[in-house]
């Protein structure tokens, strides 16, 4: 009798422990960050989210991953249906699909964007094999290109300067569309002349382009590269130091946008309120992950290049911090 009370007990301590798990499990929030290739900063920036957020997700139980995608106009279409509920998008792209204008005229405003912060700046990079006899952007006519593939925010912002150029794909001897992560070997392997990636620095692809092969970065600059900046408020002229990849020592001018972090309007307040958190109270921690990340500073990141309206979520911390007013 002694035995079976205890039985009892005991089956009745498992079922509770497993209807509290069950009940834990019911109040975790999986979020999906979308990034861009595996070589570039978008993937480490999701990653580094995500790392901070998880650090306690047995408090707040909101558990994100960061895969890989094709990037900001793959991450603004993976919002959009519902696949992704946040992602990184360049600045651009963030206003263009916003309002529906330019090259997203088409597919309307995406009203539902919003804003949780900026990250780093990311300058129009072009990087052409050493003795390819490309000097200057206007030499990439007749060349061999990767200009992007289309989920890219650097095909995006190509397809701009293109027709600010008044060029089309007909132009080059090649127009490929490879992904970001595959452009560092072509180039190596000689099947295109440059690349083109809008992307902060330092990082991995260009990295392994120039350490690979002799290659240089060329600098994006002109008339119509000036008018493009008088114009838009998302684009400012912008300098690559010297000496962050082998065999280019000289700054090089070029024009770029800043990598913002935005969420779908649907994503609840609390899961955005502890993603920002996390990020905000480990700020220092979440710098060391990039060198990219070294300059960011907690004021332009929640003011510069936000087009979208703050989510109530990140919102509510950044009011909590004295950063802004209610
Ligand atoms: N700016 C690129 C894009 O929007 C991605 C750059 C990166 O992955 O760091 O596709």
């Amino acid at each position: 009798m002694k035995r079976l009370s205890l039985a009892a007990a005991v089956s009745g301590l498992i079922l509770g422990a497993s209807a509290f798990s069950t009940q834990a499990v019911a109040d975790q929030k999986f979020i999906t960050i979308g990034t861009g290739g595996q070589t570039g900063v978008y993937f480490v920036v999701g990653q580094s989210v995500c790392r901070m957020v998880n650090r306690n997700s047995d408090e707040h139980g909101v558990r994100c991953n960061a895969p890989s995608t094709g990037g900001s106009v793959a991450n603004v279409n993976g919002m959009k249906s519902g696949e992704l509920d946040m992602g990184v998008v360049q600045s651009d792209v963030h206003y263009r699909a916003f309002n529906g204008v330019g090259n997203f005229e088409e597919d309307g405003a995406w009203g539902e964007m919003r804003s949780l912060f900026t990250m780093h700046g990311e300058p129009l990079t072009v990087v052409a094999r050493a003795n390819a006899g490309i000097t200057e952007f206007a030499d990439l006519k007749g060349k061999r290109v990767n200009i992007g593939n289309p989920g890219s925010g650097q095909r995006n912002t190509m397809d701009v300067v293109m027709n600010a150029l008044g060029w089309t794909v007909n132009d080059f001897a090649l127009a490929s569309q490879l992904d970001a992560a595959e452009q560092a070997a072509a180039l190596s392997d000689n099947n295109i002349d440059a690349m083109i990636y809008v992307v902060g620095h330092p990082n991995g692809s260009i990295q392994e382009a120039t350490t690979t092969i002799d290659a240089r970065l060329v600098p994006v600059t002109g008339p119509e590269i000036d008018q493009l900046v008088e114009t838009y408020s998302y684009y400012t002229h912008s300098i690559i130091p010297g000496g962050l990849y082998r065999g280019n020592d000289e700054d090089v001018p070029t024009f770029g946008v800043a990598a913002t972090f935005v969420s779908h309007a649907g994503v609840d307040e609390d899961t955005v309120y502890h993603t920002v958190k996390a990020v905000f109270d480990n700020f220092d921690r979440f710098k060391r992950l990039h060198p990219a990340f070294a300059n960011l500073t907690e004021e332009s990141m929640i003011s510069d290049g936000l087009t979208a309206p703050l989510h109530p979520g990140a919102k509510r911390y950044y009011v909590e911090r004295g950063w802004i007013q209610e």
